[in-house]
């Protein structure tokens, strides 16, 4: 283990180590070895000089290959971006690194973040290290296992569906996606615009929180990041000791498809919140089974836009075969280049684009958008903070549920309410299944209140009374 005056060298070494040593559970897709190292001895050396440290000095972070880090690879875990490299860092980069973050690879991720399992990477499935049979989740799994392996201290993934806490969930670690707009997305390779956002991944909240106060704030490059004022998550994280006004919603306790074993473990923890003091009170709700379908419709329909820019002539893989005309050639390059699931996500997005059939589907989920944002702020009139499982089940294992993309979507279903209303949302590892797996409790709050979200998830993890 590393003593007290351990260096960043040193620290940077050890990760190295323990990379090599659990190379089996392909998390990375790239590991900057050399880099890091340099960029430790640089730090090591500014330090002993008594220069004035950044806010994440020797801090090692692994980032999903999704996004830009100038000069090094980004492929989305996909073969149509194979050789392609960042020419720019994307803004959440050029953050980390300002306040001294040591970048130590890229990590694995299902193909342009479309998946809940990782078995749509081109790199191959990341597994998870609690029991290697089983899914990691997705689609930030190889941003899961890294610092639930302990191959890094903490990594960023993206959210656009459940993607950060989701396999925070699986892997029984902190996963927070901030609210739409808290971070910037430039540079972050776009899968569905209006929901993405760049989340995080630890193994604890102050170390969420740090990550949070530096990568968050104002951006010249994404006209949707917000100008709102970013609090001091960290010095501010314990400075509650008032009960909270959290409310749950019934029916997805009640649900058919959560298993029982996760129903009776929140309903027994919101009982023992009760008892500990906060106001918890449940609310009943009719747009359970809206929610996916819409998040479907929108996040395809705005995949199958993005996606058009790889056509094989501006960005990574292309056709080898040179006789093709243009149109030919691009179709070429597509169906080698993308795997089944995007494909099958490019074509549902053009589907419900299509003319005759735009109102009944996009339209119709954009209403749906609507009502649930107007829906969720009434309800954050009474409440400071919403409860929900993250995901109906515990890790499942490989192939479980490949072959029914349908259940796998259908599993969404806790997670995709944040990104479809652009809330706050934060997997928080409180329990253990009979089967062995670790489960979480997902918390969200109101827009941009991402440090009363922190102070909760905190206060569940190390409680302390409080004054009623
Ligand atoms: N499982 C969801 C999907 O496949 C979430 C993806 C994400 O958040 N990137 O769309």
């Amino acid at each position: 283990m590393l003593g007290n005056a351990t260096t960043c060298e040193e620290v940077v070494a050890f990760y190295l180590e323990r990379i090599h040593q659990q190379q089996h559970l392909n998390a990375y897709v790239q590991v900057y070895a050399d880099e890091a190292l340099e960029k430790a001895r640089q730090l090591d050396a500014s330090r002993s000089k008594g220069l004035p440290i950044g806010k994440l000095h020797g801090v090692v972070i692994g980032i999903k290959d999704v996004i830009c880090y100038k000069g090094h690879p980004v492929t989305a875990a996909s073969h149509i971006l194979q050789g392609f490299n960042s020419t720019y860092n994307a803004t959440a980069i050029h953050k980390l690194l300002t306040e001294e973050a040591i970048i130590i690879g890229s990590l694995n991720c299902d193909e342009f973040a479309m998946g809940s399992s990782n078995e749509n990477s081109f790199y191959g499935n990341t597994l998870n290290a609690l029991d290697q049979e089983r899914v990691p989740g997705g689609s930030s799994g190889g941003s899961a296992v890294a610092v639930q392996a302990g191959l890094l201290m903490v990594s960023l993934g993206s959210d656009t569906g459940g993607s950060v806490r989701q396999p925070a969930d699986f892997c029984g670690i902190v996963g927070l996606k901030p609210t739409y707009g808290r971070v910037s997305r430039y540079g972050l390779i776009a899968y569905a615009s209006s929901f993405d956002q760049i989340g995080i991944f630890g193994t604890n909240v102050p170390d969420v929180a740090r990550v949070l106060e530096v990568i968050s704030g104002a951006d010249e490059y994404d006209s949707t990041v917000s100008t709102e004022k970013v609090d001091d998550y960290v010095k501010s994280l314990e400075d509650t000791d008032k009960p909270f006004r959290i409310g749950y919603f019934k029916d997805a306790l009640e649900h058919p498809a959560l298993d029982k074993e996760i129903a009776s473990a929140i309903t027994d923890y919101i009982d023992q919140l009760k008892v500990s003091g906060h106001s918890v009170k449940s609310i009943d709700v009719d747009f359970l089974d809206y929610i996916v379908p819409a998040y479907y419709v929108l996040t395809t329909a705005e995949a199958s836009s993005n996606l058009s820019r790889f056509d094989g002539v501006k960005y990574g893989y292309r056709s080898k075969d040179k006789s093709l005309e243009l149109t030919e050639f691009y179709r070429q390059t597509r169906s080698e280049g993308f795997g089944k699931e995007v494909k099958r996500r490019i074509m549902l997005g053009s589907f419900v684009l299509s003319a005759g059939y735009y109102d009944a589907y996009f339209t119709q989920a954009q209403r749906v958008r609507q009502q649930l944002f107007d829906q969720t702020q009434l309800l954050f009139k009474d409440f400071d903070i919403l409860i929900l499982p993250t995901v109906p089940s515990s890790a499942f294992k490989f192939g479980e549920k490949s072959s029914d993309p349908v259940e796998m979507y259908l599993a969404d279903i806790y997670t995709v309410y944040a990104n479809l209303t652009g809330i706050p949302a934060i997997s928080i590892p409180l329990f253990k299944h009979s089967n062995g797996m670790p489960f979480g409790l997902q918390a969200m709050t109101n827009q941009f209140c991402e440090l009363s979200l922190l102070q909760f998830a905190q206060h569940l993890l190390h409680p302390q009374a409080l004054t009623v």
